[in-house]
């Protein structure tokens, strides 16, 4: 949530003005214009107003609502992840500066769409994992880019396959991360028209009498923003700065570094909102090549983000594995089934996108493991509104000892040992300073931009206290893997550090 776009309903921004408020303006105006006979009749009558307005909102929801685990039985599942897609660049969470996602908003508003989802790591493979595994990087091992799934994991395509589904993944990145479970599984490195060209073709061969389980995840908003084509030249005509949509022309300004001004940063805007558009259209492209092909009734769709994007908004950092904050962490989510989810609801509540794989299950009635980090949804799209409090959200950053939590509208980063990452390649010492605790109202701060940690103790402490309780006892996987040569080369070429 970098406060782009208008505050809107269920966000960190949104304050309700409250019923008192609006009362006490009618009353003065009721006092001023009526005879003084009846105004005690007119008082009671406000009285018993005021007085159905507090039942109105502690009561129960007018309609009992409808039952939904295992309410999918049998239906099919179409896991839709795009890389590096910040939820604050989608209509569907109020960005109205570009036309970025009529697409993925549609998508979005056929099921319910979740307002503050957080990713568990701004990075491709550990982020992925957690939603496959619904364990934190730490609980399945994948914690950093290059890392494989361990061969006794149960994922969603291992549970659906045991399940008698049909499993299908086209991948644009995370090729090489042992996934098993898969009974077609093709990598194109980047090449999302090559993905859904393929996706397309075993959708269509699919036995129609056994339901099936389709991933495809598309290289989408990823940098150099290649997606985007030349979208960003017409958006911002005119530009002769620095930046391109070349990988060439961004990293300089992370290993150099060289410094952005305004007009830079307009540019690199339009660089990543063309992106954006560009992975909105093979959305929209894949699902209406799935919808002509006959394979969208009873389909469960999951539309999901690994995470966002920096784009220079903290330590000049553009990209997004080293970051610990809202622009990569928050992202779009959303999940839908025609005749059983109420189409355009949204869920206010902090989700985590290892919640998925729980609700999924819940849904389709498949049983889930005995070891799961995330909880189960079914609740929320069952009454989608936003009475119930919040639990607290948690990100995970490799095998360091970094954590963010999220709780309400308090965010801490923690980072015990001060440790300094180095985010790409080739990029100079302590570029990306991240301090031992930073604490931020969003509600007062989107941006994150103002460390409280110093002023707020008793806050720090608390949460920094829900980051331990939560990870002590839990399982961890978390080890140093040998990536091969040729792969680490592969990632070094995304801009990322191989380990
Ligand atoms: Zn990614």
């Amino acid at each position: 949530m970098a406060g782009r776009g208008p505050a809107r309903k269920g966000s960190f921004l949104y304050r309700d003005p409250g019923w008192e408020g609006k009362v006490r303006a009618d009353r003065a105006t009721i006092r001023s214009s009526i005879d003084p006979m009846t105004t005690r009749r007119l008082l009671l009558l406000v009285l018993f107003l005021i007085l159905l307005s507090c039942r109105g909102k502690d009561a129960p929801a007018p309609k009992a609502a409808k039952p939904l685990t295992g309410a999918a039985k049998g239906w099919n599942v179409i896991l839709l992840t795009v890389d590096t897609l910040r939820a604050d660049r989608l209509g569907a969470y109020g960005y109205k500066a570009r036309p970025n996602s009529p697409n993925v908003d549609s998508q979005l508003a056929s099921g319910v769409t979740f307002d503050n989802a957080m990713s568990q790591r701004a990075s491709t493979w550990p982020s992925l994992a957690s939603v496959l595994t619904g364990l934190y990087p730490s609980g399945h091992g994948v914690n950093e880019n290059g890392y494989g799934f361990p061969d006794d994991l149960p994922t969603l395509p291992k549970l659906l396959h045991a399940a008698g589904y049909q499993t299908g993944a086209f991948l644009s990145n995370m090729c090489q991360a042992n996934h098993q479970g898969w009974d077609a599984f093709a990598c194109s490195g980047g090449q999302d028209g090559k993905d859904i060209r393929r996706a397309l073709e075993w959708a269509h061969g699919v036995d129609p009498h056994r339901p099936f389980l389709l991933w495809v995840h598309l290289f989408g908003a990823h940098p150099p923003y290649y997606n985007g084509g030349d979208g960003a030249e017409k958006m911002d005509p005119g530009y002769q700065g620095p930046l391109g949509p070349r990988k060439k022309l961004l990293d300089p300004v992370m290993t150099k570094p060289i410094a952005l001004d305004a007009r830079d940063v307009q540019h690199l805007d339009a660089l990543y909102d063309a992106a954006v558009q560009g992975s909105d259209r093979i959305s929209g492209a894949l699902l209406q090549g799935l919808k002509d092909a006959g394979r969208l009734d009873r389909t469960v769709i999951l539309f999901a983000a690994d995470h966002g994007e920096e784009l220079y908004q903290h330590n000049r950092y553009l990209y997004h594995s080293c970051s610990v904050y809202q622009t990569t962490l928050h992202v779009p989510l959303g999940l839908s089934a025609p005749g059983l989810i109420p189409a355009g609801a949204r869920v206010p509540q902090i989700v985590e996108l290892i919640d998925l794989l729980p609700t999924l299950l819940d849904l389709l009635g498949v049983a889930k493991p005995a070891e799961q980090h995330g909880k189960s949804l079914i609740s929320y799209l069952e009454q989608p509104d936003g009475r119930r409090r919040s639990l607290p959200a948690f990100s995970e950053y490799g095998s360091s000892t970094i954590h963010t939590v999220l709780q309400d509208n308090w965010k801490l980063v923690h980072n015990p040992d001060g440790i300094s990452p180095v985010c790409i390649p080739d990029a100079p010492p302590n570029h990306y300073p991240i301090a031992k605790e930073e604490l931020y109202d969003l509600s007062r701060d989107p941006g994150e931009k103002e460390n409280l940690a110093a002023r707020e103790p008793a806050r720090v402490a608390e949460l920094s206290g829900l980051i331990q309780r939560r990870f002590a006892g839990l399982r961890n996987r978390v080890r140093q893997q040998k990536v091969p040569e040729k792969l680490q080369e592969e990632l070094k070429s995304l801009g990322y550090v191989a380990h």
